[in-house]
């Protein structure tokens, strides 16, 4: 007799009574609402109650004075930078990268676990759920760099996108990096593909993608431009790299390329509907039609923008030319708060300071921006972006009714215009990260001491000191 195999009843969380923003292709928001998650998913959003009568129902929430939203994505960082905030605080773009490359160059393994930790708990206690990382720098001997994130990602529970990134061309080639920062071509093309073969998981609800990321034009050969986009569309991942993200940059291409950025971009292969770009500042209405033309991705960094200088990105024109547009962190080092909820008021406020202000971004479309936007521009947007059945239970619950927000009668106006809003709960695929503000995979005391001890570490070696 065939042994019979048990059914399995999948485990449901109830949240009720709360307003949800579901981020969905209509907008649609309930003032009062609930939704039902089954294991991974999203098995129902709607008006008042949750239906009654569902089973095993493992937990139920009282979302009262909260605001549901889809977990934030964010599509832009550098989490070694963790420990080299606040330098270099007045500089623009390449007198900030000079002064910090050398820093960099002394990272290792340790260092990067801690930093990692460091980046991806302060993000998910505001709401991150998806984060992409782009790491660029692999000092020789320095260890399993992409291992380290890769470990702190797990141990948060974020769904997370390691850009394996690269930098090939030193001071001696014309770029911008010391020779002593930078990989040869071959080894970074061979360390891209071991890491897509070790980690890439495309499958649905994978909790890792692995992107290709040579670093910028200023620091990566047209050889290497040209090979990683090669390997990319081999191996089915995305593309990422920075663009136009300052008028020095512009200048730089045109004197090395004969051409502006997109256009370089466009000649390497780097245009596509598989490639997003950090940045996009500097962009004339023809590269933003390049960009439209060809599904080309945007992650738009508003705060490190403006730490920097490097201008105001025009964003309301990207989205009206159909450009997917995502928010990013950036590097901690030009943005030392590290925090995504913040960046949907940046996003809103400095939109609102740029050249067509009538067109500015509406508090919907910045939310829109931090969850479905990313989720776009990470290729993901089939799985998480918005709460609707069947996607991923990628979901955070806004404290609203306290001090900082308790009069705005406008749950989104409140998330997006108000003070940062506490997290009371954010799942990734059903499983809690955050409970009641504090993140439930690490310990943020811990991880605080522990980034302050690698930062001080990396000091220290940076300085001659051993
Ligand atoms: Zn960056």
């Amino acid at each position: 007799m065939a042994a019979r195999t048990p059914v399995r009843h999948p485990e449901r969380t109830v949240i009720e009574n709360c307003a949800i923003a579901t981020v969905d292709a209509d907008d649609t928001e309930y003032a009062l609402g609930h939704v039902v998650v089954a294991d991974e998913v999203v098995e129902s959003v709607g008006p008042g109650p949750a239906p009654r009568g569902l089973e095993n129902v493992v937990r139920r929430v009282d979302g009262t004075g909260h605001l549901a939203t889809p977990g934030l994505v964010n599509t832009h960082h550098h989490f070694h930078q963790w420990l080299t905030r606040g330098l270099a605080q007045d500089s623009n773009l390449f007198d900030w990268l000079v002064a910090l490359y050398p820093v960099w160059a002394r990272i290792d393994e340790d260092m990067v676990y801690a930093a990692s930790r460091a980046s991806l708990a302060m993000m998910v206690r505001g709401g991150v759920t998806t984060a992409a990382d782009h790491h660029y720098v692999f000092p020789r001997g320095s260890g399993d760099l992409l291992g380290a994130q890769i470990r702190a990602a797990r141990e948060t529970g974020v769904r997370f996108t390691a850009a394996r990134g690269s930098m090939d061309r030193g001071e001696s080639d014309g770029g911008l990096p010391p020779d002593f920062a930078v990989e040869s071509t071959e080894e970074a093309l061979a360390a891209t593909e071991r890491a897509i073969e070790a980690h890439h998981d495309p499958s649905f609800g994978s909790m890792l993608h692995i992107a290709v990321a040579p670093c910028s034009p200023f620091s990566v050969s047209t050889e290497l431009m040209r090979e990683a986009a090669a390997l990319a569309r081999r191996a089915g991942v995305r593309l990422h790299t920075h663009g136009s993200e300052t008028v020095e940059e512009e200048k730089f291409c045109h004197e090395l390329f004969g051409t502006g950025p997109t256009e370089y971009f466009e000649s390497t292969g780097w245009l596509g509907e598989d490639v997003w770009m950090a940045h996009c500042v500097h962009m004339s209405d023809a590269d933003i039609a390049a960009f439209a033309r060809t599904g080309t991705g945007v992650a738009h960094c508003p705060s490190s923008n403006a730490r920097l200088g490097a201008g105001i990105a025009r964003v309301p024109d990207l989205l009206s030319a159909g450009v997917p547009v995502g928010l990013g962190v950036d590097g901690t080092a030009s943005n030392e708060s590290g925090e995504l909820h913040t960046e949907l008021r940046n996003a809103l406020l400095v939109s609102r300071l740029g050249a067509h202000r009538e067109k500015a971004l509406t508090v919907r479309q910045a939310l829109r921006l931090g969850t479905y936007g990313g989720a776009r521009v990470l290729g993901r947007e089939a799985e998480i972006g918005s709460l609707e059945p069947g996607k991923l239970a990628d979901l955070v619950l806004w404290r609203l009714d306290g001090l900082g927000h308790s009069s705005i009668a406008d749950p989104v106006a409140a998330l997006v215009l108000g003070a940062a809003a506490p997290v009371t709960l954010s799942l990734v695929g059903g499983r809690p990260v955050v409970e009641d503000g504090r993140t439930v995979g690490v310990d943020e005391d811990a991880v605080a001491r522990g980034a302050r001890d690698a930062a001080r570490r990396l000091a220290r070696v940076a300085a001659g000191e051993g």
